[in-house]
């Protein structure tokens, strides 16, 4: 499927789709005795979105082949190490007084139903339309509450999102944690650079960001991936990332966000295995990705 400039999706197609996938994955991350996060909405999210494939996923009936790449407690572990990254990103920033939240392209993201937010936490979620409207509907249904104020603005990051951000009452004076999780890889890299322009140019002092990012994304055209990419089709996979993200050179992050006045903190996700207790491995596809970086970075300025 070829990108354009205002593509759009829901939960069950195009880009919408790998917020499902990601979802699945917290799902078998959620799940076993030694669980490495417990979020409880991510199967029940999964579900309620209906691609077959992540239905059978979470629920365990995909016949896969023994070990390997196809074991589902390994497939879980990336987003679990993940998972737990940007959780402490929140947790430590609302420990250290902060209290205005925005995570960019949230998708199924449920921590705003999930962490333990303080009293008077605000947590803004930004996606499309159709992401927003469903997962909210969803949650609803459910029964989930939110544990912080939970506001919601649904639009598009290419359009004037930070307009509508303040609509809903974020104040730019106040500092604040951002994430941008699972995101930068579907902008075009100058949308990347105008999407930290932005959060720099609403960000007061002491503000917080995270991300994640890869440095080369050929890594999507590699043998390893593309062996991998058609095993995982012949099961009845029908999202291809590599058909989905924006290839070619891009800023680098870390750079990018130092010489606007962040102090930027990079850590492979190796570490964050080790850090769990879990070994990364050194097969063709775990090295094809180990490049892959999260990010924490804080503004220049008095600490919230
Ligand atoms: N951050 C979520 C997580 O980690 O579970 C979702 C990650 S999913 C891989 C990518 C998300 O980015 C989707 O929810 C998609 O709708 C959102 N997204 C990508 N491009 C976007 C754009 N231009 N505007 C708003 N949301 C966007």
């Amino acid at each position: 499927m070829t990108r354009t400039d205002s593509d759009s999706w829901d939960l069950a197609s195009s880009v919408g789709a790998t917020a499902t996938m990601v979802a699945a994955q917290r799902a078998l991350a959620t799940a076993g005795p030694d669980k490495l996060i417990d979020d409880p909405f991510a199967a029940p999210l999964v579900r309620a979105v209906g691609i077959d494939f992540f239905t059978r996923l979470v629920d365990g009936e995909i016949d896969f082949p023994e070990g390997g790449e196809f074991d589902p407690v390994r497939m879980g572990h990336g987003m679990g190490v993940r998972t737990r990254f940007f959780d402490e990103h929140f947790l430590s920033a609302v420990r250290s007084g902060i209290r205005q939240v925005v995570i960019l392209a949230s998708g199924l993201d449920s921590r705003a139903y999930r962490l333990p937010w303080p009293a008077g936490t605000v947590v803004y979620e930004v996606d499309l339309p159709e992401v927003i409207d469903f997962k909210t509907a969803t949650l609803r249904d459910l029964g989930a509450e939110p544990t912080a104020q939970r506001r919601t603005v649904a639009i598009d990051l290419r359009d004037d999102w930070p307009a509508a951000l303040r609509a809903a009452g974020f104040d730019p004076q106040e500092p604040t944690v951002w994430s941008a999780e699972g995101l930068l890889i579907y902008l075009q890299p100058d949308a990347q650079d105008a999407l930290f322009d932005t959060i720099g140019s609403l960000s007061a002092p002491g503000s917080r960001v995270a991300c994640d990012y890869i440095g080369d994304t050929s890594v999507f055209a590699s043998p390893a991936w593309r062996e991998h990419a058609e095993k995982m089709a012949a099961l009845g996979l029908a999202v291809e990332i590599g058909d989905l993200i924006y290839h070619g050179e891009r800023n680098h992050i870390v750079e990018y966000l130092t010489a606007a006045g962040w102090a930027v903190t990079g850590r492979r996700v190796r570490e964050l295995y080790t850090d769990c207790g879990l070994d990364y491995g050194d097969d063709e596809l775990a090295v094809t990705f180990d490049d892959m970086t999260y990010l924490s970075a804080v503004l220049a300025g008095p600490a919230a």
